[in-house]
């Protein structure tokens, strides 16, 4: 299958590998030019489970998307805020047959894929599968992962389970959900929390999860998150995704790590997905008329904080 991975990063990296060795004609598209410069000289480097590898891949730049390779089956890896603009530079490569598949973190992505692709060639889902770009052309992938997804477009159940069946031949754990709405917001719930508590504050999950204050934050924005999932037909379990984010504090499992957020503002001054994580809920509140005091709040003291650390 001609796979294009639009947005090569630690992710689109680790699943372009995959697809690639899983025998799928893979082509990769960044926006970053020191990390295509470094892919085209000695291709994709990688620490696959401590097994060294560099892997050459046809990678072309946003401005330079050719027009004569039309993908079978798009992922579209970038971080949330360059979704747009990525979906802009591929249109060359999307023609009437092909499906795009978003696995961001964040909700509310279809809003974005859709003003340039049909509904029905549109598969949403989300991955448990991690990655660590630890510098241009080089990723860190460890550990074991899955994906789930569903067809934004009832009716497009056999198409989805034939996308999910490509990236489960590559070893990526991948199966078809029944209602990837309700996964997307659970994760958007974790994400919402521990992200953004753990950056502003300074701390791991395990340190987070030990202050007396965590479970009223987390309580009350999961409680922010449901309510504006109801309006969307989703109905989340409170306690359960309390219970869930609360099992992550452990320090013998995730604990000890620092959220995706913290590296990427605290560590590395870059800005972050809290538009697509808590502003999301902020402005969807807005919409259907539910207060989100507490996304609101995190949404604009992390982009306080990206404007102290001047984050590009
Ligand atoms: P990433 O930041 O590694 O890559 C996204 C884009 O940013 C790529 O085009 C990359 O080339 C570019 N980029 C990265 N570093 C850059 C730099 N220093 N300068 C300029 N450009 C740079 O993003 P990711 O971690 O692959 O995340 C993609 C999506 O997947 C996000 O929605 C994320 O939340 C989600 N996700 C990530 C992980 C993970 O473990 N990394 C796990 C699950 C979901």
């Amino acid at each position: 299958m001609k796979i294009v991975i639009a947005g090569a990063g630690a992710m689109g990296s680790r699943f372009a590998i995959m697809l690639k060795r899983g025998g799928n004609e893979v082509t990769l598209i960044d926006g970053w030019p020191a990390h295509i410069e470094a892919i085209r000289e000695h291709g994709l480097r990688a620490n696959l489970n401590g097994e060294e590898l560099s892997v050459p891949f046809p990678i072309y730049a946003q401005q330079e998307v050719p027009t004569d390779v039309q993908a079978d089956l798009i992922l579209v890896f970038t971080k949330a805020m360059q979704l747009d603009q990525m979906m802009q530079t591929i249109q060359p490569m999307i023609g009437a047959e092909t499906k795009i598949l978003c696995l961001l973190n964040g909700i509310g992505h279809e809003d974005t894929i859709e003003k340039y692709v049909a509904a029905d060639k549109i598969f949403l889902g989300n991955t448990i599968w991690t990655a660590d770009l630890i510098g241009p052309g080089q990723v860190r992938l460890f550990g074991e992962g899955s994906v789930e997804l569903q067809n934004l477009k009832p009716g497009y159940e056999s198409e989805a389970k034939e996308v999910a069946a490509v990236l489960a031949d590559a070893g990526l754990h991948a199966a078809y959900s029944e209602n990837i709405r309700y996964s997307i917001y659970r994760k958007a719930c974790v994400n919402g929390t521990l992200n953004g508590l753990c950056s502003i504050l300074d701390v791991n999950i395990a340190q987070f999860g030990s202050t007396s204050t965590a479970r009223k934050m987390v309580e009350t924005i999961v409680g922010e998150f449901a309510a504006v999932a109801r309006h969307e037909a989703v109905e989340l379990d409170i306690p359960e995704v309390v219970r869930h984010i609360e099992e992550t504090y452990d320090p013998a499992g995730i604990g000890m790590h620092y959220p995706s957020m913290y590296q990427d503002l605290i560590n590395n001054h870059r800005k972050t997905e809290i538009d697509y994580i808590n502003g999301a809920i902020s402005r969807k509140g807005e919409k259907y008329n539910v207060a989100t005091p507490y996304c609101d709040f995190l949404t604009q003291l992390i982009h306080a904080k990206e404007e102290v650390l001047e984050a590009k």
